[in-house]
């Protein structure tokens, strides 16, 4: 059993990404060939959005955003300890600072009071951190899709509209979901997407995209990605980096779509037939009403975490505990100076939580092995 299953996913469109891959070879426009500006075309169609700008990666299109925004020192940006590191990366990265902001414990986002109390204390002078220094400026908002469920969006873009801030949907892991009608990816001002292999929408290799309304603002991240171009290649007006995606990683990206829909339909059975063989177990994920999950991770929680996770390894199913530890005790962010405790959600999270195997591709008798070893855990002995 595999945690995700990319192989049997290209044993069902080998053909057809081989044909793409080799469409590239022959026209051999390696950098910005037809197939981005095509992927552009089917992925804002898709989201939804008037614009969709693809990037060499996920954490490309979260600094690109940031660098459209503007963001430096002196200012704060407010976001989830419990990610990847790449949220929080890219906003120190430019020299501002993160602002971590405990999470929902139902849902693992970002907890919207406890972002407004946050913001509202930041402005009568309280830093959150020892580390953080005073008279930071409220800039932005970071809310990650954290396992594939959208953060609340109606409540996060009421408070960034209240005290004028920009709103930067993390989507690495939410493309294909869906809160209230709208699909991940066009529920803020801006969205990055990832399509790192194991993401719900993956390519082979790295690779990313924003999604984005506004038209000015597109036009400066289509600069901000080729070095901050002008009117043309040798003509820069701005400050940008090398962020393109590859033609080759479009080309794939264009085939996975046409399987795409179908394969959020399996990862939505699937994730119906966990929960309903380990809710009365262990504690499942919550999606509220409204919402649904691109389901790039099935995660449970339970305090005896350990136990589980050597009893699953002995029976040789994979797991993964995303994450160990959040940003805020990272030693990258040591220079915060976040204590233990400072964030109790998203700690008591990292010591609970972990993934079972999740792929469209997962097959019955599989999960039901999963499921009977996790039962298996709680009954109890003579
Ligand atoms: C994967 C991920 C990223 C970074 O994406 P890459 O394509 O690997 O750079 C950013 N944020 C979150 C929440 C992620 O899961």
């Amino acid at each position: 059993m595999e945690f995700i299953d990319l192989k049997k996913q290209y044993a069902l469109i080998e053909k057809s990404v081989r044909k793409r891959i080799s469409a590239v070879l022959e026209h051999a426009n390696f950098i910005m060939g037809p197939e981005v500006k095509e992927l552009e075309e089917k992925l804002s169609r898709y989201v939804g959005t008037r614009h969709c700008l693809t990037c060499a990666s996920g954490t490309d299109a979260l600094l690109l955003a940031l660098m459209a925004k503007n963001v430096g020192p002196g200012d704060a940006i407010f976001t989830t300890p419990f990610s990847f590191i790449a949220t929080a990366e890219v906003i120190t990265l430019l020299g501002a600072t993160p602002v971590f902001v405990d999470i929902d414990e139902r849902t693992y986002n970002i907890d919207p009071i406890q972002l407004e109390a946050t913001i509202e204390s930041l402005s009568k002078g309280h830093v959150p951190s020892p580390g953080t220094p005073s008279n930071l400026k409220p800039r932005g908002i970071i809310p990650v899709d954290l396992f594939g469920l959208p953060a609340d969006y109606d409540a996060i873009n009421n408070i960034a509209h209240k005290y004028g801030l920009f709103v930067l949907e993390d989507a690495a892991q939410s493309f294909g979901a869906e809160y209230k009608g709208g699909k991940a990816c066009s529920l803020a001002e801006i969205a990055a997407a990832s399509f790192f292999p194991a993401k719900p929408l993956g390519c082979y290799g790295d690779g990313g995209a924003l999604f984005i309304d506004d038209d000015s603002l597109f036009e400066i991240l289509s600069s901000l990605r080729v070095h901050g171009k002008g009117a043309d290649k040798y003509d820069n007006v701005r400050i940008g980096i090398n962020g393109r995606l590859d033609t080759l990683q479009a080309a794939i990206l264009l085939e996975k779509m046409e399987i795409f829909p179908g394969e959020i339909e399996k990862r939505q059975r699937i994730a119906s037939r966990y929960i309903d063989g380990l809710r009365n177990i262990i504690q499942t994920p919550i999606i509220p009403s409204g919402y649904s999950s691109a389901w790039a991770q099935f995660t449970v929680s339970t305090e005896r975490r350990t136990d589980l996770l050597n009893r699953l390894k002995e029976k040789n199913i994979p797991t993964a505990v995303y994450y160990p530890k959040p940003l805020h005790l990272q030693t990258a962010f040591g220079f915060l100076h976040y204590g233990k405790g400072s964030l109790p959600v998203s700690e008591k999270a990292s010591q609970e939580v972990f993934s079972l195997p999740m792929s469209p591709y997962l097959e019955e008798k599989d999960q039901d092995s999963v499921i009977e070893t996790i039962s298996g855990c709680f009954i109890k002995k003579g």
